[in-house]
């Protein structure tokens, strides 16, 4: 199953597409993930992507659509996987739509994690990254909602999004996505 972890930053698609994975025995896909790796390792990938990552704003899509690219070329995502925090723009979603198609495959579910925003905003701040201070959150929700929320209808006019509320327990969230995987892929 090809899956997208759609919601804003925060919202705890991390841990929940991680567990997901895990689950389905598919790879999870973190664009973030990748770049703070890099970052540790001290690579030029790394310390590009840090000074859009330390503002809150989106690293560029050349560099963000290359990596993602390459992943889903490795075999070991070719039975499926997870995005997570990718599409995060409509030139990013027709970029992923197009390389997909090329491989003759497509998105088979949107996830689409929920929560209100005064919760979104305490999760950031009690998880204290390095771009979890409050001026930099602020910013990322901005770019969420002006850059990253038209993906959603992108996906919705595709049909293909399914809203899971994810407020409550780590488990009990769990439960809800997995139920929404599992109805996705009956579909
Ligand atoms: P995340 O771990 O998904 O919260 O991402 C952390 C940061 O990495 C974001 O605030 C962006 O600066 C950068 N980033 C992650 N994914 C993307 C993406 N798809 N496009 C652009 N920037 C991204």
């Amino acid at each position: 199953m090809n899956l997208i972890f759609f919601g804003a930053p925060g919202v705890g698609k991390g841990t929940q597409a991680e567990k997901l994975a895990a689950r389905l025995g598919i790879p999870h896909i973190s664009t973030g993930a990748i770049f703070r790796a890099a970052l540790q390792q001290g690579k030029e990938l790394g310390l590009r992507a840090r000074e859009y990552m330390d503002r809150g704003a989106l690293v560029p899509d050349e560099l963000t659509t290359a990596i993602v690219v390459e992943a889903l070329q490795e075999p070991e995502n070719a039975n499926g996987f997870i995005l997570d925090g990718y599409p995060r723009n409509l030139s990013q979603a027709e970029d992923l739509e197009r390389a997909l198609a090329e491989q003759g495959r497509g998105i088979d579910s949107v996830l689409y994690l929920t929560a209100p925003q005064h919760e979104i905003v305490e999760r950031m701040l009690a998880r204290g990254r390095n771009d979890d201070t409050e001026d930099v959150i602020n910013h990322r929700l901005e770019v969420y909602r002006q850059e990253t929320e038209p993906v959603l209808k992108f996906y919705q006019d595709r049909e293909l999004v399914r809203e899971v509320y994810g407020v409550g327990g780590i488990d009990e969230v769990h439960d809800r996505v997995f139920d929404a995987a599992k109805v996705a892929a009956e579909s």
